[in-house]
């Protein structure tokens, strides 16, 4: 029978699995996803207080639509042979989707680089989480005011003093200046210190050195600068883009045998710019990439990828969030109305559960209206 393998279990590879299964209808095909963890993480909502919230169980996803779950990590994939090798086990595919996603690019030379906390995965998210927990009155240093570390620093500074610190000149440098306004705002109202122009040279025990000559004193220091596709991508192709993801084409496809979503895909979104690495896009892409592997070997037509319009939902803790639209970011909705629809992506991005029904009409939609949006717009949303 033949095989479609996902390597992935985030949302590029849950919507693949499910993309996959809808292509194939009552035909015969076989689907495994391969990933080591029980559970999906849901990682934008890891900076929320409980982390450990932000996950749900693969096999509720997997079991209802006749996926295959097998835990383990893949080292190699043998794109010659068609079979990859995930902890030492060979597993053959006729087509694979690469889902494997990304990660934080930790500081390698940094003094102290092992006491650095983050918020880019479950287990270091509730790491944090409870370091913090047990330390309420410690200042903590955020590293990077990018979208994932503006989350966890106004999120923190709900507990108390937060110092955040970047490369940049501006806060929120890679959003552009569209929400900029709003963002120092929400940093002013929760009194969060900025250092700009400045970065970490090295954790101590008990503090924490920055470039500009200072020394804070601090036990958290939480990394959130960069992120870099999976590694896997390597194996695939040697033309990797600035993030460490493969070209892909309208169909997803790498190689001839090979697509991929999420993370590890450098989609086009439009003439000018590639998929963000976002939920928003991993989502999509991974309904359109398992759609289509599973499509090609069954003969039928491929779906093209075509993202909705880009949005984003900054969440800036008790000053509310940012929902911002376009490629210029411009502000659409701030506060507590911000804050409203942050909720709502975050439960919008839980993928249904126990009832393939459910979970097949989600995969057969790439474009959705949502409820936070004006009546006469379509959206790709975050997950959706
Ligand atoms: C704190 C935070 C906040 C964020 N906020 C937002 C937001 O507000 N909006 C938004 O759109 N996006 C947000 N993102 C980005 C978003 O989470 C990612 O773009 C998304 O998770 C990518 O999905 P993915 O499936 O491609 O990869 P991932 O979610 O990274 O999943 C990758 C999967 O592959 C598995 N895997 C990795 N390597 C291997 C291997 N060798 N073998 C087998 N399996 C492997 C992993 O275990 C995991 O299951 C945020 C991210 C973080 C960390």
């Amino acid at each position: 029978m033949a095989h479609v393998v996902i390597i992935g279990g985030g949302f590029a590879g849950v919507w693949s699995a499910a993309g996959a299964a809808l292509a194939r209808g009552d035909a015969s095909l076989r689907i495994t996803l391969i990933a080591p963890n029980e559970h999906m993480v849901l990682r934008p909502r890891l900076y929320e207080p409980d982390p450990d919230l932000a996950k749900v169980e693969l096999s509720r996803i997997l079991g209802p639509i006749g996926v295959a779950h097998l835990r383990a990590h893949v080292q190699t994939i043998d794109t010659d042979r068609r079979v990859v090798v995930a902890d030492g086990q060979e597993t053959g595919y006729d087509r694979l989707v690469l889902a494997a996603g990304s990660a934080l690019v930790r500081p390698r030379d940094l003094p102290g680089a092992e006491r650095l906390f983050d918020i880019d995965t479950l287990d270091g998210a509730v790491r944090l989480a409870r370091h913090v927990r047990d330390r309420p009155d410690c200042p903590v240093v955020v590293v990077g005011a990018g979208f994932v570390g503006l989350e966890a620093a106004t999120a923190l500074a709900a507990r108390g003093r937060v110092l955040l610190v970047d490369r940049s000149q501006a806060v929120g440098d890679q959003l552009g200046p569209g929400p900029r306004r709003e963002i120092e705002a929400a940093l002013d109202e929760l009194g969060i210190e900025c250092r700009l122009g400045t970065t970490v040279t090295e954790v101590g025990d008990g503090c924490a050195v920055l470039s500009d000559g200072t020394t804070v004193e601090t036990d958290t220091v939480v990394w959130s600068a960069g992120i870099r596709a999976s590694a896997l991508t390597r194996q695939i192709r040697d033309d990797l883009d600035h993030l460490g993801r493969v070209p892909v084409d309208q169909w997803l496809r790498t190689l001839p045998d090979v697509f991929a979503a999420g993370d590890t895909a450098a989609a086009a979104f439009d003439a000018e710019h590639t998929v963000m690495q976002a939920c928003q896009h991993a989502t999509p892409l991974g309904k359109v990439a398992g759609y289509n592997a599973a499509a090609d070997l069954l003969r039928l037509p491929l779906r093209p990828f075509a993202p909705g319009p880009y949005v984003t939902c900054l969440d800036l803790g008790a000053a509310g969030a940012l929902f911002t639209r376009g490629w210029d970011r411009k502000v659409m909705a701030s506060g507590a109305g911000g804050a409203d629809i942050k909720q709502r992506i975050n439960r919008a991005i839980h993928p249904p559960v126990d009832d393939a029904e459910r979970i097949l009409a989600a995969a057969d939609r790439v474009r959705v209206e949502l409820p936070f949006f004006p009546r006469d717009e379509e959206s790709a949303a975050p997950g959706v």
